[in-house]
């Protein structure tokens, strides 16, 4: 048996008609860039979410540049984001001309430690970027007060993490904005770049959408000059054929997740992924530690089985952070975690056969 690590062909296939008439109708329309496609699928995110306001855009990194941007944040800035995760949120902030301030990650859920900002807020911090990583959700309340008594904005990476939600709230809600990716790997994944901003806030909206349409809401009327960030036609049309889709998928993912926690709780050398209390992950990623991983890995890999490391090098000891002069010892959870996790196949798609499979394997590895 081959158990790929994703599988996007088994998704087309179970809405194959609907992903082809979507994609005939843009084409035959021509509608490419903007118009009634972007317009609908923006307005039925918006309500999926219960938000005002959901601006498209190219990708999920240009969705935090974007928001960035417009709050002001620039040279001289902090912002403040976890040590593990895509470099996307490190990168944009370094764009804006600020500086990314890194924190560990906690031991249990691995995600931005909360009680680590404290030592991390200074007189030039103006944001702080927690990331729903793998579909878990942040400590949020901590955050949000940390960021309130501060007064600091708090941009939600929710990139891995649509329809996650803390506490009753959705991920996404809860900051100024959220940004969200449709890579076509992710939850909602669109069939190339796509990505957007959600958020309450009016003047924030505008001002987004006017710098992500190069600084015209209406053509030719250039007030600012902005960047171009448009999401095409045809990926708006695919996300709106996926989206009647997305809550059952997401049920999916989680019965999986609880398919390999049963089997896998039993195996000492495994650590099962722990799901904050009070919190709906949406298992992006299911992400394992696990006692020699590597060795683990290359067994799977000869047996068929496909993994993958989310992430093998934190963002501080990557070689674009070496001007920062960091030591493992600065991110000990997240340096720690990096030798030990590991990323086992998660979708909607897979079969109890394919986990039973997976399972077998890892523990037919251990004994
Ligand atoms: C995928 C991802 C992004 C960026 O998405 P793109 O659409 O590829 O630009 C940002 N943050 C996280 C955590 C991601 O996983």
């Amino acid at each position: 048996m081959i158990v790929p690590f994703v599988d996007l062909q088994a998704q087309y296939k179970s809405i194959k008609d609907e992903i082809d008439s979507a994609i005939a109708t843009v084409i035959s329309e021509t509608a490419f860039i903007g118009g009634k496609h972007v317009n609908d699928f923006e307005r039925r995110f918006a309500e999926l979410y219960e938000v005002k306001h959901c601006i498209s855009c190219a990708n999920g990194t240009d969705s935090l540049y974007i928001v960035m941007k417009m709050l002001g944040i620039g040279t001289g800035d902090e912002v403040i984001t976890p040590a593990n995760t895509w470099i996307s949120a490190s990168e944009t902030i370094s764009q804006t001309g600020a500086t990314p301030v890194f924190v560990d990650i906690d031991p249990s859920y691995h995600t931005l430690d909360e009680s680590l900002l404290t030592n991390k807020i200074t007189s030039r911090t103006r944001a702080i970027i927690p990331v729903h990583l793998h579909g878990q959700m942040c400590e949020m309340d901590t955050i949000l007060g940390m960021a309130s008594k501060y007064n600091i904005a708090v941009i939600e990476d929710c990139a891995q993490s649509h329809f996650s939600a803390y506490k009753g709230k959705r991920a996404g809600i809860m900051g100024i904005a959220g940004s969200f990716s449709f890579y076509p790997s992710k939850n909602l994944g669109a069939y190339g770049d796509a990505g957007c901003i959600i958020t309450n806030d009016d003047a924030l909206a505008e001002q987004c959408k006017r710098f992500a349409r190069h600084g015209a809401l209406v053509k030719h009327l250039h007030t600012i000059e902005g960047i171009n960030s448009r999401m095409d036609g045809l990926q708006a049309a695919i996300l709106s054929a996926k989206l009647p889709y997305i809550l059952q998928w997401t049920e999916k993912r989680q019965a999986n997740a609880q398919y390999y926690n049963k089997i896998l709780s039993s195996i000492p050398q495994i650590t099962i992924p722990l799901v904050r209390p009070e919190t709906n992950h949406t298992y992006h990623l299911y992400i394992l530690r696990a006692e020699r991983r590597d060795e683990l890995a290359e067994f799977l890999k000869l047996k068929g089985i496909e993994t993958s490391v989310h992430y093998p090098i934190p963002l501080p000891f990557l070689e674009a952070y070496k001007y920062l002069g960091h030591q493992p010892g600065d991110f000990p959870v997240s340096h720690r975690y990096s030798l030990q996790i590991l990323s086992l196949p998660m979708y909607p798609e897979l079969t109890e056969e394919m986990m039973d499979f997976v399972c077998a394997a890892i523990r037919a590895f251990y004994s």
